[in-house]
């Protein structure tokens, strides 16, 4: 099986064609290999609900990639620096205290490395797995999620090598 198969019905190949209402604000952040965007509201994915934790990133490498052992070395350097970087900027513009990084993938085989920031505050409880449950953490329809996004791509922009 070649990675590209499958791609047609791939919920990230379609964002990435797509973008539009499955890619809020836009991308963050994007290159020849990567694209860095926020996660959807459940609304989007046609569940209950409006509103995302908000600062949710999500790190996808362009091609139908199932998994971090499929990338190719540049893959992997594009997808380890995006990380680092979209990290940076949640911390740096968000006011995240800490980020947490998985790859998960149960649901769809295209590689995601999810970004969940932590804010200041979040009960010791919420902490990593349930850190999108406490009941006071940060959340945005898709409007207020662009102006998050938007906020992201200038400092990211705007980075020196
Ligand atoms: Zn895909």
């Amino acid at each position: 099986m070649t990675a590209n198969e499958g791609s047609a019905e791939c919920f990230v190949c379609r964002k990435h064609r797509d973008r539009g209402s499955l890619m809020p604000g836009g991308p963050v952040a994007e290159d020849d290999l990567v694209l860095v965007s926020h996660a959807v509201t459940p609304e989007a994915l046609g569940r209950e609900g409006t509103r995302a934790y908000l600062g949710h990133l999500i790190v996808e490498p362009r091609r139908h990639a199932p998994g971090l052992a499929d990338l190719t070395d540049m893959e992997a350097r594009s997808v380890g620096l995006w990380s680092t970087l979209a990290s940076r900027a949640l911390r740096d513009v968000a006011g995240a205290e800490h980020v947490y990084a998985a790859v998960i993938g149960d649901a769809v085989p295209h590689l995601h490395v999810q970004l969940t920031p932590r804010f200041p505050g979040t009960p010791r409880e919420y902490w990593w797995t349930r850190v999108k449950d406490w009941p006071d953490a940060r959340r945005g329809d898709a409007a207020e999620i662009a102006v998050l996004v938007r906020k992201l791509h200038a400092y990211l922009a705007a980075r020196k090598d």
